[in-house]
């Protein structure tokens, strides 16, 4: 579990403790409107509110239980009714004023067909703002998991060879090579992640070859890369000795390996997402990386830029 899911969780549960706090006063609220003939109360806001806050706790628990596909989409869903949660007190309070709104207009045009037009460009209106909202604050859920996840894994990746290299200095030279292997695991998933792979990695093979396949690995690196996973499985199970030498090449190769990893991402020039150096197109005048969809979409991205006066 991350610092931001803890704080989510956080956030819910204190809002359905002050819901409980609250009951008492919904209870004897006489709060109400009338809209398509359609009478909503507080207590209807109420319910609602705490229905999707329920929904939300409820499907952040079960996602903190692993971190495969199934509860990575359990999240998602506790993402959406919380944002949803969020966003159900102005949308009552925005059909309350659009309730005003169609009285005060059918009092002064005095004619049903008018108030009843008006009464559904105002839904419209407000259809629209709520979905504006509610995607605003789902992308930003979503963008802050991405970076807070980012984060860890790049702590992760710095802790690891940290202590890989107080391990050697020590002379535990295997346990430096585990620990060498995770901040490999750790920058490669990283950059996964960066590009927006996403999905189950089953093992330190499939995570390789994944990273082959989206050219994150340059070809050289390959052969070292394998060795250096043998090595520490050999290390771990059939428990060989491993040389001083050994381990400082495994750092070497990890340290080449994460700055090679960080030089193989860009950000799109338009849509500002990540993606792997291969999947860019690339100006040489401009210095401008842009993705193959923004670059099908501004077929003339080149000329632009270079209008733009970017700088090479
Ligand atoms: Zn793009």
């Amino acid at each position: 579990m991350n610092e931001i899911d803890k704080i989510r969780i956080g956030f819910a549960l204190a809002l359905l403790a002050s819901l409980f706090a609250l009951q008492p006063i919904i209870e004897q609220s006489t709060i109400a409107y009338l809209l398509f003939g359609v009478k909503l109360t507080l207590k209807h806001l109420y319910i609602c509110f705490s229905i999707l806050l329920g929904f939300s706790v409820y499907f952040y628990s079960i996602s903190l239980i692993n971190d495969s596909t199934f509860f990575r989409f359990s999240k998602k869903v506790g993402n959406l009714t919380y944002s949803f949660a969020l966003i159900v007190l102005p949308i009552y309070i925005g059909l309350y004023l659009i309730s005003i709104i169609t009285r005060l207009l059918l009092k002064l045009f005095q004619n049903p067909l008018v108030g009843n037009i008006l009464k559904y460009v105002l839904a419209g209106i407000l259809g629209m703002l709520i979905s504006y909202m509610y995607r605003f604050l789902y992308i930003n859920f979503s963008k802050k998991d991405k970076s807070e996840k980012i984060n860890q894994l790049i702590r992760q990746e710095e802790t690891s060879i940290e202590r890989a290299k107080i391990l050697i200095s020590k002379r535990y030279y295997d346990i430096a090579i585990v620990e060498v292997w995770k901040t490999i695991e750790s920058a490669i998933q990283t950059m996964l992640f960066e590009i927006g792979y996403n999905k189950d990695i089953k093992n330190t093979i499939d995570l390789i070859n994944i990273a082959k396949e989206k050219k994150l690995i340059a070809q050289n690196t390959l052969k070292p890369l394998d060795e250096l996973r043998k090595l520490r499985n050999q290390s771990i199970h059939k428990n060989i000795e491993i040389t001083s030498q050994q381990a400082k090449d495994a750092i070497e190769l990890a340290e080449r390996m994460i700055y090679r990893l960080s030089q193989r991402v860009n950000a799109c020039y338009y849509c500002n997402r990540t993606f792997a150096r291969a999947d860019l197109e690339h100006d040489d005048i401009t210095g401008a990386y842009v993705c193959k969809s923004c670059a099908q979409e501004n077929p003339d991205w080149q000329e632009e830029l270079m209008a733009m006066g970017m700088d090479p």
